[in-house]
């Protein structure tokens, strides 16, 4: 089997600004959607940005894990579902008993069901910043909230309130890991 390779803009190993509980957060590089006042528009570039491998990211969040009881991994981006071994990665983390959430800009209905697999809960659809929400992370107010497991149905307050603090990207030279808003 080829190697399962990603390419990632971010990385935060443990925040409670991306999501209910402490979680990591995978920014992925890449989007092809171009949404007016993309708040991540250098995430957007196709080009390999840090590759790295299926096994070198579950190492990252394993580790998070074990120092930080994390409860689950959020995607970001960048447009995760331009990764193609996303369903990999997402099998991997809920092996380890950890929730997914998705932020793609798709919409769901239009969404291959593959990328679906093992994951919890999405938030879909283009930023339109002409119908800018105070949702928290919920960029406007045509997104929606999915919940495809009852993981996170419990958690909707924590996206229905205002926005709290939220962490900072901080990303310098081939360092993309770094330490969450929390730690
Ligand atoms: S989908 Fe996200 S990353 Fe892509 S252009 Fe829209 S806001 Fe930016």
């Amino acid at each position: 089997m080829n190697e399962i390779l990603f390419n990632i803009a971010a990385i935060n190993i443990c925040t409670e600004a991306e999501g209910p509980y402490k979680r990591a957060a995978i920014w992925f590089q890449g989007c092809t959607i171009g949404c007016a006042g993309c708040c991540n528009p250098h995430f957007q570039s196709l080009e390999p940005e840090h590759i790295m491998t299926h096994d070198e990211l579950i190492a990252v969040i394993h580790q998070s894990f074990i120092e930080n009881n994390i409860e689950g991994v959020t995607y970001l981006g960048g447009e995760p579902t331009l990764q193609r071994n996303l369903v990999f990665l997402s099998e991997s983390v809920h092996k380890m008993g950890l929730g997914v959430i998705l932020f793609t800009g798709n919409t769901f209905s239009n969404l291959d069901p593959a990328f679906l697999k093992d994951v919890d809960m999405a938030i879909d659809g283009k930023y339109e910043q002409d119908l800018t929400d105070n949702r928290n992370l919920i960029g406007s107010s045509n997104q929606n909230i999915i919940f495809i497991t009852d993981r996170y149905r419990s958690q909707t307050e924590w996206f229905l309130n205002p926005r709290g603090k939220r962490a900072e990207i901080n990303i310098s030279g081939n360092d993309i890991v770094f330490s969450g808003d929390v730690l």
